[in-house]
């Protein structure tokens, strides 16, 4: 990594309370109030261009095309991830969990980080504990380095929080303003870097992972924050865009097919001869008997039990997923949620529920979510 050339440096990206989907959709009436008046002024065009007006496929939202819904909880912690060493009697333990709502995004640099304060002078097999994004990440980079690992995991793909995610490569709640340390953005930063460079070396069907432009109201604190990352992001003029909002922020970044991620990932670390045991932790004992010197705590959200960590909370989110729509090749976010499409459904979120451990879809905020995407797609000024 070179942090002297890096377009992340110094980009701060937190969960504040006022983001984009904090809350249960909470500003939706006054979002769709707002669009229902811009709408007045401007009639809707169905299949034809317009000038003024650049089309896009609109997502057609109906509760007939959800093929699933699902519910996941978000390992969050407002002082931000954890990647720490520590002894747990005679082994190395090294933690690597707490990434809140960008795990996906973060998975890769903070492995990286965790890999170099566990590996220097370390020889023989390697415990990874959890298969989601970060304990894969972590088991690749501890191959890569030439160690032979094992993952151990309560659950694997598709039966992991990672699975449920929208993957948007987005470092999205990842840590609270005013809760982090210095030396905790300093490691935010680095992992960051070395995230958006290794997800930029997988784009393709293998990984599942794609470029696409993202469309988002200028003038929400999410757009700040955006503008600041990734480097291609900018101001449209309403002629080159097809929505309700004046002004508009596009900028382009990456998305994972999540399903498809993971399993690539599963593949990749047994293909380098590692091996995977389903088996749960109850307590650091149990990880201390485990054969393995040096341990990698990847557990995200488990480590609240496992490690008593009482900073780690879930946050849960909520998604609909409707029909695959291949022609629609652009994703959005506001008020009203967000849309991610991806070759296994169009994602429509979203909730973020602070404290909630169930996870478990709920029919009526399923309903809300459809609704809300609906009213924003019947809005359109033109479409494809
Ligand atoms: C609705 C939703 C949308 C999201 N969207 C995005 C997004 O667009 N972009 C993004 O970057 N992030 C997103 N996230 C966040 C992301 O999903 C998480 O940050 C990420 O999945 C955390 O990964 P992980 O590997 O730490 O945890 P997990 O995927 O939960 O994996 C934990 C692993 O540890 C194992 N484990 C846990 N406890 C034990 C134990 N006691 N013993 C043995 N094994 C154990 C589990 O079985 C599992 O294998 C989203 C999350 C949700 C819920």
């Amino acid at each position: 990594m070179n942090t002297a050339v890096s377009p992340l440096e110094g980009k701060v990206f937190m969960d504040s309370s006022f983001r984009w989907n904090d809350g249960l959709r909470i500003d939706r009436r006054t979002f769709a109030a707002g669009s229902a008046a811009l709408l007045g002024g401007c009639a809707t065009m169905s299949g034809r261009h317009y000038s003024g007006c650049t089309p896009l496929a609109p997502v057609i939202v109906d509760e007939s095309r959800i093929i699933r819904t699902v519910a996941g909880l978000r390992p969050y912690r407002k002082q931000g991830f954890v990647v720490r060493a520590e002894a747990l009697g005679e082994k190395r333990l090294v933690h690597n969990y707490g990434h809140g709502g960008g795990g996906i995004t973060m998975s890769w640099g903070t492995s990286k980080l965790a890999t170099e304060l566990g590996l220097q002078g370390h020889s023989g097999r390697v415990a990874v504990i959890g298969s989601g994004a970060v304990g894969l990440a972590t088991a690749r980079l501890v191959q890569e380095a030439g160690f032979p690992v094992t993952i151990y995991a309560a659950a694997l793909p598709p039966d992991t929080t990672s699975n449920i995610a929208g993957g948007q490569f987005h470092p999205f709640a990842v840590f609270r303003e005013g809760f982090v340390t210095p030396v905790f953005m300093e490691q935010f930063a680095r992992a960051l870097d070395y995230s958006w460079r290794r997800y930029q070396i997988m784009v393709g069907d293998d990984y599942g992972v794609h470029w696409l432009p993202t469309y988002v109201k200028d003038g929400s604190p999410e757009a700040k924050t955006i503008a600041t990352f990734p480097p291609i992001n900018r101001m449209v003029s309403q002629a080159e865009h097809p929505f309700p909002d004046v002004t508009v922020f596009r900028y382009d970044t990456m998305y994972v097919e999540t399903g498809r991620y993971l399993r690539q990932m599963t593949h990749d670390v047994q293909i380098a001869g590692g091996k995977i045991e389903v088996r749960k932790f109850a307590t650091p004992a149990d990880i201390g008997a485990l054969p393995e010197s040096l341990v990698f705590n990847c557990t995200g959200l488990g480590s609240h039990d496992l490690f008593g960590d009482s900073d780690l909370h879930p946050i849960r989110g909520q998604l609909a997923i409707l029909e695959p729509q291949p022609e629609v090749r652009y994703a959005v976010q506001g008020q009203f949620g967000y849309m991610f499409p991806r070759a296994d459904g169009i994602l429509l979120g979203g909730t973020f529920e602070r404290g909630v451990w169930d996870a478990t879809p709920r029919p009526a905020d399923i309903a809300g979510i459809v609704a809300d995407h609906k009213r924003f797609f019947s809005g359109f000024r033109c479409t494809a």
